[in-house]
């Protein structure tokens, strides 16, 4: 079990290091004719933790390749720490990383595993050893030293890649879906702690993910791509609350995608006039989406019929019909218990929402992550 390891609370300190800034101008790769990457920019701050995130496809693995010299670009510069490295080879640019499948050497424990990054370097047998178990001892598997990988939880060898990547105080950490073939809660536990590593050991890091639960969760700032172009990058916060793009906006959290009208610059939603997110648009039926926790279940408004509450802890989620068909999702506090079949009336709270053109077949009133 994963989570009975003790964790360890300090880092080992000759691991710590002097994160670099990392810098992505105008880099392009392509497939032969196809654009995996349409001029990136990404300026990262040394220490900070960005999380790429987006769906398949979309260029992430191809970002992180090219960030660490495995993929040469076809345009652009990389910069770390002002220098440009487009000549450095990529056992030159010290960079540490992790992926998504479990990558560790099977005839080797855990402990050479981690050894191997020195031993390339050359550093001698006694430093290595108390190094290597030094790394293991802060992804809590000190005592884990002597194991194979077929030895290892799924969790247990992330960790060991981890310490492994770490191992040589690497200036840039690059994690690329690390987490994705885990269990929910361990992978849950393992963000919390990766996290936890990186911001003790100061480490500029990149992550990787498809999952906009976990990029939001761990991330500084997060970037969110889209057919090889970052369509905007911020805080999670600033993601969430001011999507830029309809794209961002369905991406990121939970929304309703409602049916709407564009008019004097306001999206008009149900009758209730909202302020529109992002750039302004040519007035026209567009497809809004609004947040579950900005519908409110109230004593008048939109009449609609309770399909289906669930209990989520510290809020409860409601699905909802309207008259006209369309279903809804609304997230409101724990006290409030509708029951299927009740009939309840709907408020718009007022925040504002994105929004695209509606096309005659753009789907409507559907939530778009379950
Ligand atoms: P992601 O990691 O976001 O899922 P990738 O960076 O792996 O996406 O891939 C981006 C795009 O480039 C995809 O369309 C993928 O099919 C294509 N691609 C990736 N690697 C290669 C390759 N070696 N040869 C040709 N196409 C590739
Ligand atoms: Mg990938």
């Amino acid at each position: 079990m994963t989570s009975s390891i003790p964790i360890a609370t300090t880092i080992a300190p000759s691991l710590a290091t002097e994160g670099a800034t990392v810098e992505l101008i105008g880099v392009v790769k392509d497939y032969g004719s196809h654009r995996a990457l349409n001029s990136i920019d990404l300026s990262i701050k040394p220490g900070e933790f960005i999380a790429l995130l987006g769906p398949s496809g979309c260029g992430k693995t191809t970002a992180l390749r090219a960030l660490s010299g495995l993929e040469t670009v076809n345009g652009g510069r990389i910069v770390i720490d002002g220098v440009d490295v487009a000549d450095v080879p990529t056992n030159k640019r010290d960079i540490g990383m992790v992926f998504q499948s479990y990558s560790l050497f099977p005839h080797m424990t855990s402990l050479e595993n981690v050894e191997f990054g020195l031993r390339m370097r050359k550093v001698p047998a006694d430093e290595r050893r108390a190094r290597a178990l030094e790394a293991l001892e802060m992804v809590g598997l000190g005592t884990f030293a002597e194991r194979f990988a077929h030895q290892l939880s799924g969790g247990q060898q992330q960790r060991v890649a981890l310490a492994r990547a770490l191992v040589t105080r690497p200036r840039v950490l690059l994690l690329d879906e690390p987490l994705s073939a885990l269990d929910a809660k361990v992978r849950v536990s393992l963000r919390d702690e990766i996290r936890r590593i990186q911001t003790e050991l100061g480490i500029t890091t990149v992550f990787v993910t498809h999952d906009q639960e976990e990029a939001l969760a761990v991330a500084d700032r997060v970037a969110v791509m889209k057919d090889g172009v970052i369509e905007q990058i911020g805080t999670p916060e600033e993601l969430y609350t001011t999507p830029a793009t309809p794209f961002v906006a369905d991406f990121v959290g939970l929304s309703n995608r409602v049916s709407a009208e564009l008019s004097g610059g306001k999206v008009v939603v149900h009758g209730k006039k909202l302020d529109l997110l992002g750039a302004p648009q040519p007035d026209g039926p567009v497809t809004a989406y609004v947040r579950p926790e900005d519908i409110a279940i109230e004593g008048k408004g939109i009449p609609a019929t309770v399909v289906a509450s669930s209990f989520l802890g510290s809020l409860r989620r409601t699905q909802v019909v309207l008259d006209d068909g369309s279903l809804l999702s609304i997230q409101h506090d724990v006290d409030t218990r509708p029951q299927p079949g009740d009939a309840v009336f709907l408020r718009l709270k007022g925040a504002p929402v994105s929004a695209v053109p509606r096309t005659v077949n753009a789907p409507v009133s559907e939530v778009a992550v379950p």
